[in-house]
């Protein structure tokens, strides 16, 4: 039998500070260990409405429709559109980047009419194209739009667009995949309609979950759908009628990956929201000052940074993905390339969740600073880290 050469498992410890996954945090591993239980025994349910309040209060909702769908951001993403989109109904989408154009794709493939608000991928999406676009058109379902873009590291502002989605009747979607417990995010007073997370990226945990929560607005519209909503998997009512209500049996929970959540959010509120965003905004800054030291070009528009990832332009003469490898096999460091259009031309690093620390902004520089010398490019020694440094101690 082949397989008898096959040897245990043992993967390596990566440092982990690409776009995500992120690390996972050893609490989280050690909860994945607890028993299975059935799907539908009292101590899992208990275990799962447990999880429910926690999302609450990391998603800042009072929000009765709040659950974790199995399967990754791109399923919470899924559910939330299948939800809230009927066949012919008009979805404006923010593209300015990757997840956008996901978000629009699946908007069209249930049947949606989508007119897409573009900006430059490294952009923010401008408040007034999305009133135009809402103006030009009779009637609009929903809004969607990425808060934290993680193929361009644009920190998205909601405030004008949540006002503007309103007046016009239209319910706004936010994914919040990278922003949830990295970033200020507060469902409920910034007046979130539906809002998709996922447990890979600022949570700590592995990917597997997905983070979910509807307004009463938004429960108002499934409720007064015409169509059935198109998705079986991810129908909220039938999700919902498992995580709350009646108990029902839909799927059968991957227990293992709603403990790790669990574990996630209450490290989460256990190091306290507030400290928890200081914590990723210090290193993020602390990152950005290293990497402009060094003589690199950050991507992203100024001011609308993000502090959990970083786009950081590839210099001309640089080798990309031969730097990626060394970062990989030479130092233990996982970093991201571009997606799409800033595919070869710039990087990305991640300081999400438990890997944003001061070790981890100083390792990743040091090792660039190596790596980036090897291939010829000219910098000062020593100035990346301690610029980095120096900003660290400011914070
Ligand atoms: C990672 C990511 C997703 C997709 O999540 P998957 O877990 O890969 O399915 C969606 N939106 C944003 C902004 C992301 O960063």
């Amino acid at each position: 039998m082949s397989n008898r050469n096959i040897s245990d498992l043992h993967p390596p410890s990566r440092i982990l500070l690409g776009a995500g996954p992120s690390n996972v945090h050893p609490r989280v591993y050690q909860a994945m260990m607890a028993p299975i239980l059935g799907h539908l025994d009292p101590d899992f349910l208990h275990i799962m409405d447990e999880t429910k309040d926690l999302l609450r209060a990391v998603f800042r909702t009072q929000n009765e429709e709040t659950i974790a769908v199995s399967g990754t951001g791109s399923a919470g993403m899924e559910a939330a559109v299948a939800n809230l989109i009927e066949p012919g109904e008009r979805a404006v989408v923010c593209v300015a980047g990757f997840f956008g154009d996901r978000i629009a794709e699946m908007a069209s493939r249930y049947g949606a009419e989508v007119t897409r608000v573009e900006a430059e991928w490294g952009r923010i999406i401008e408040p007034e194209a999305v009133e135009a676009a809402l103006k030009a058109a009779s009637r609009t379902k929903l809004v969607a739009i990425v808060h934290a873009e993680t193929s361009t590291g644009i920190h998205q502002p909601l405030d004008d667009i949540v006002r503007l989605t309103h007046e016009h009747g239209a319910l706004l979607l936010v994914d919040a995949v990278t922003s949830l417990a990295g970033c200020e995010l507060a469902v409920d007073d910034w007046g979130i309609d539906a809002c998709h997370s996922a447990s890979q990226k600022c949570l700590s945990c592995p990917p597997g979950t997905a983070p979910l929560t509807f307004s009463t607005r938004a429960v108002d519209a499934l409720r007064s759908r015409e169509t059935k909503v198109r998705s079986w998997y991810l129908d909220m009512t039938l999700l919902d009628n498992y995580w709350g209500g009646k108990r029902a049996y839909h799927h059968t929970a991957p227990m293992s990956m709603v403990y790790a959540l669990r574990e996630g959010l209450r490290l989460v509120l256990e190091e306290g929201l507030e400290a928890r965003l200081g914590r990723h905004q210090r290193n993020g800054q602390a990152l950005r000052a290293g990497l402009e030291a060094m003589g690199l070009t950050l991507h992203a528009q100024e001011a609308y940074r993000l502090p959990v990832i970083t786009t950081v332009r590839v210099p001309d003469g640089i080798d990309d993905l031969k730097l990626r490898r060394a970062l990989l096999y030479e130092h233990n460091i996982e970093i991201a390339g571009g997606l799409g259009p800033l595919a070869g031309k710039v990087w990305r690093i991640g300081l999400m969740g438990v890997a944003s620390s001061a070790e981890n902004v100083l390792a990743v520089l040091a090792a660039l600073e190596q790596e980036l010398s090897a291939q010829g490019f000219r910098l000062e020694k020593g100035a990346g880290v301690a610029a980095a440094d120096r900003a660290l101690g400011e914070g």
